[in-house]
């Protein structure tokens, strides 16, 4: 036995050596900005409950009703006997939020990105992906059997070359690209990326798990950020960050969501979302539509803890959105700066982060901003951070 799992033994000792060894933390109270872990209680820059949702009485409320009405699970894939009238509300909703015909409505974002990559291209197709999308794509990709090509992040001149040299190889083509890139809190150019794919007839798909409830007027995402809504054949979503529930959404045309509710492998082969997330989800979509008001707190948060951020001397990267990158380069030191911004009184919550979700040299700590903040919870975060800063010299 002993000898069968040396090699992980070794490969541990080697994650170790680099600061690569995930510490995972566990969680003792309702999400929120300040949350009880690993038994302390500390202020919260690391989950992406962005409208603060995750904790919300009215979803709450709503999850609790339809357990009552529903039960707790439904028992059955979506194509058996798993489709509840739920289900089809939420997806009617959301469609409508999107300004797209149809959507449908799959386990989490990252199902959706295996369930709608391999229903819309297969061998002998192309997959045209930016180089720094979410591990969620490249395995859609991958299960797909088309023939991937990447271009450079965010380099519409690149994307136009790889197209214009091979999309007649192939039998059909897909673009598809994040629409915020969770580790830089940067945005795809989707409007050139549009037109681009326009002129040469290449399917579009945009990943838009960071900028729902985020980008756009109030919250509708990075489609409606760019004026293209219905534009893009396809927009993947998830309800698990900024809606604070869980799932994901595959929206678009009809005809298109039509043919993916036919081929998507993880709605015919993995059961339905519960009637209470559903219903979660249900009220999130309410509370947008009647009031962007969180949108707007999380807007300003995102501006003052930036902003305060700067001043202090740190380089919060290339973001443009709350995801705020604390650039430190060495993931040694990330490690270590995070460990002391927990330790510190009051404890500071934000993870660190290292090869290979980012590139070598490239660790950074990431503090997620909310809503849910208040501006005394900020101007706490940005003292301890600065304290950690100065400690161990990233700052003067
Ligand atoms: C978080 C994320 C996902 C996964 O969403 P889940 O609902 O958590 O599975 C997919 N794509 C992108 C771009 C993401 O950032």
């Amino acid at each position: 036995m002993a000898d069968k799992f040396s090699w992980i033994s070794e490969e541990f000792a080697n994650l170790e050596k680099q600061g690569l060894r995930t510490a995972i933390r566990t969680i003792g109270s309702p999400c929120g900005a300040w949350m009880v872990v690993d038994g302390k209680k500390v202020l919260n820059f690391c989950t992406n409950n962005y409208l603060g949702l995750a904790n919300h009485e009215r979803l709450k409320a709503s999850a609790q009703q339809a357990v009552g009405v529903w039960g707790v699970g439904p028992a059955a894939v979506r194509s058996i006997a798993g489709t509840l009238e739920l289900h089809r509300q939420l997806e009617e909703r959301l469609a409508r939020f999107k300004g797209v015909e149809d959507a449908l409505y799959v386990q989490s974002g990252f199902c959706a990105n295996q369930a709608a990559i391999p229903a819309m291209v297969g061998k002998g197709d192309v997959i045209f992906t930016d180089r720094l999308n979410h591990a969620s794509i490249i395995d859609g990709c991958r299960l797909s059997s088309a023939t991937i090509m990447v271009y450079e992040h965010c380099d519409v001149t690149d994307a136009e070359r790889v197209i214009t040299e091979n999309v007649g190889k192939f039998r059909r083509a897909l673009l598809i690209t994040d629409g915020v890139f969770s580790m830089d809190g940067d945005v795809a150019p989707l409007d050139q990326l549009f037109e681009l794919c326009e002129r040469h007839g290449v399917m579009t798909m945009v990943d838009d798990a960071h900028g729902e409830g985020v980008l756009g007027h109030g919250g509708r995402g990075i489609v409606d950020h760019f004026g293209l809504n219905g534009k893009f054949d396809l927009e993947i979503g998830t309800l698990s960050k900024a809606f604070g529930v869980m799932g994901g959404v595959i929206a678009g045309h009809k005809l298109v969501v039509d043919w993916v509710r036919q081929k998507a492998r993880p709605f015919l082969f993995s059961s339905a979302v519960t009637a209470a997330d559903t219903a979660a989800c249900l009220a999130a979509v309410d509370l947008l539509e009647q009031s962007t008001e969180l949108v707007e707190k999380l807007w300003e948060n995102t501006r003052y803890f930036k902003e305060g951020m700067r001043q202090a001397g740190f380089d919060t990267g290339v973001s443009i959105t709350p995801i705020t990158p604390i650039m430190l380069g060495d993931a040694t030191l990330a490690q270590q700066f995070s460990r002391r911004l927990f330790e510190s009184t009051p404890g500071v919550f934000a993870m660190p982060i290292g090869f290979p979700t980012v590139p070598q040299g490239k660790a950074r700590i990431r503090a997620m901003i909310s809503a849910a903040h208040s501006r005394e919870d900020l101007d706490t975060g940005l003292e301890v951070f600065a304290k950690v800063g100065r400690e161990l010299g990233v700052i003067g």
